[in-house]
């Protein structure tokens, strides 16, 4: 027996079938949830059903976290691009793991006795990143091309206290999903094929309030946020 494609497996996990869907759109393919999928040929839906799943291809199905609709082989679809997770269209919710494409390296922490401006007394966490040079993969934008690991070791500061460790335990996870880092063009130097920061901004100056330093009294909190949006939260810690 074939082994259940991944797309098929997010849907079995992550959705339920809707038995009389109601005449909203569907946002994946704009077309009507009572009508068939724009991925699917007229005719062609009752009859496709999954090789290795079983699961039928027409219908409608709601994601299990946020109940938002949509045609079963829209999402599908939609699945086969980023098989680990399905993020919802309409609201972002992620249901699954995302992962990331940050190419092989090393993430360290050390402690500081310094304490960084805007939290006096509480000394810091600096955190080590470093990733070399290599040839990008299937999961990067131009597979065999090389990418350029540019300005590494990187090092960033998180002030040692409750939040700034709750900060530092979940960008440890976000490295594990490899969501620090991805390879693309650089905003800053204009190059292609760079690793870049991925969303997840990092303090890489102690001081520099117009730059990438601190003081900056929401730095935490907005880590945080910027961490969640991509589903890293002390609730999905193992
Ligand atoms: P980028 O320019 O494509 O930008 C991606 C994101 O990273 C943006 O949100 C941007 O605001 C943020 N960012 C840009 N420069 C940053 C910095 N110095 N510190 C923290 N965040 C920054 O991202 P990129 O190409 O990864 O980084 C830009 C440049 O900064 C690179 O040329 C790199 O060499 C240099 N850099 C050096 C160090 C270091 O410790 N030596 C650390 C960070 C970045
Ligand atoms: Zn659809
Ligand atoms: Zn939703």
């Amino acid at each position: 027996r074939a082994p259940i494609a991944a797309e098929d497996k997010l849907l079995l996990q992550y959705t339920s079938v809707v038995e009389a869907p109601p005449d909203d759109m569907c946002s994946i393919c704009m077309w009507s949830l009572t009508e068939i999928s724009g991925y699917l040929e007229e005719g062609e839906a009752a009859t496709r059903i999954s090789q290795t799943s079983g699961i039928q291809s027409d219908g409608v199905v709601s994601l299990n976290l946020c109940k938002h609709q949509f045609h079963l082989a829209c999402v599908r679809e939609m699945a086969k691009s980023f098989p680990q997770f399905l993020e919802c269209p309409n609201c972002k919710t992620l249901h699954g793991e995302k992962l990331g494409n940050q190419p092989l390296g090393h993430m360290n922490v050390t402690t500081v006795r310094n304490s960084l401006p805007g939290h006096l007394d509480c000394g810091t966490l600096q955190i080590t990143y470093n990733i070399s040079s290599g040839i990008q993969g299937p999961e990067h934008p131009h597979p065999g091309r090389p990418y350029h690991a540019i300005g590494f070791p990187r090092t960033a500061y998180v002030p040692n206290n409750e939040k700034g460790k709750k900060v530092v335990r979940l960008l440890r996870e976000a490295w594990r999903r490899r969501l620090i880092f991805t390879v693309g063009p650089s905003v800053t130097t204009g190059l292609d094929n760079c690793v870049t920061w991925n969303e997840i901004h990092h303090k890489t100056e102690w001081t520099n309030t117009a730059g990438h330093g601190y003081p900056d009294p929401g730095y935490l909190d907005n880590a945080l946020k910027e961490l969640a949006l991509h589903g890293v939260t002390e609730s999905t810690l193992v």
